[in-house]
């Protein structure tokens, strides 16, 4: 079974970025801006954050973490981020999910103007993406799509299930394998038969935050699997929702936890940032 790592796909796209922020700090004497806020104290979250910034830092990209405690009202967080929408020095913006239970999710999707939105949760780059219009597209989704690319797997024609509908992984990732002209079934909590679903795939994309959901019986024999799912186990050790033996047995292809699908989120998150910065600059075009 071939093992489809995200670092050869995260170093040859930073390359390109490299390049494409020298050209932006040489036409704007700047470097493009990113800012996340980070609400509350969950670990998880504090080290996708840390890693957020460090990549952004080794590109070159300015970065600002806000931190809020989790005790913090939804209308000072709001201020802030109004703020950080009108600050010229800031060409992205996300708020690190989950938030405290004060916060309504459905309000803070609109808070980010969608053309600092690198995320690509607000409505109108939702709905964008649905309509097939220019935009930004969520990072895991556009990270997965980068990566099958670039292990050159082809997309249009394909049986493709995504297993699990979120708004920010299972929704996006079945519009974008659409454009790409494959045949999308799109599995969830209710479906019936999951494995006589998957098993017609020849690609098979996996984000239900279950650990080991997916086992050898889910997959058809030659199949490419990609694992979005992340999770610590007691011992300590980090898998995903798909069973790896089972993949090593069935799948012809399949991307590892860790150091598949997260690596390219944040590497979609930089691209994002790029392309953001270039937009507002007429660098890019909208
Ligand atoms: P979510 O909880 O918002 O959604 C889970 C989805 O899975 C739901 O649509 C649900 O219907 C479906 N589901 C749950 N149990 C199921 C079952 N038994 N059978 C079929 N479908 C089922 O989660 P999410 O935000 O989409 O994230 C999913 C996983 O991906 C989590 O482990 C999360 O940590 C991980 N994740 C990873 C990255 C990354 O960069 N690698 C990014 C985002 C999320």
């Amino acid at each position: 079974m071939q093992i489809l790592t995200a670092q050869p796909v995260t170093e040859k796209l930073e390359q390109e970025l490299r390049e494409r922020l020298r050209r932006f700090q040489a036409l704007t004497a700047r470097a493009p801006g990113l800012a996340v806020v980070l609400v509350g104290e969950d670990p998880p979250s504090q080290i996708y954050v840390k890693r957020k910034a460090e990549r952004a830092m080794k590109l070159g990209i300015q970065n600002r973490t806000l931190t809020f405690p989790a005790t913090a009202s939804p209308k000072e967080v709001f201020e802030q981020v109004k703020a950080l929408n009108q600050d010229p020095s800031i060409d992205g913006i996300l708020i690190q999910r989950p938030l405290p239970p004060q916060f309504d999710e459905a309000a803070v999707l609109t808070w980010i103007v969608p053309e600092k939105d690198v995320d690509a949760f607000h409505p109108e780059n939702a709905g964008r993406l649905f309509l097939g219009l220019p935009g930004f597209e969520p990072c895991t989704p556009a990270g997965v799509l980068k990566l099958l690319d670039h292990y050159g797997i082809e997309i249009a024609g394909k049986v493709a299930c995504v297993v699990g509908r979120s708004s920010i992984v299972g929704k996006p990732m079945a519009a974008l394998l659409l454009r790409r002209n494959a045949t999308v079934i799109q599995c969830h909590s209710q479906t019936q038969n999951l494995a006589e679903m998957t098993r017609q795939a020849d690609l098979l994309i996996v984000a239900t935050g279950q650990p080991k959901l997916i086992q050898a019986l889910h997959i058809k024999p030659g199949a490419v699997v990609v694992d979005v799912g992340i999770h610590r186990g007691q011992d300590g050790k980090v898998g995903g929702d798909c069973d790896w033996d089972s993949l090593t047995k069935v799948a012809s292809a399949a991307t590892p936890v860790p150091g598949g699908v997260g690596p390219m989120t944040i590497a979609l998150l930089m691209a994002n940032t790029v392309l953001a910065a270039e937009k507002r600059q007429g660098i890019a075009p909208h």
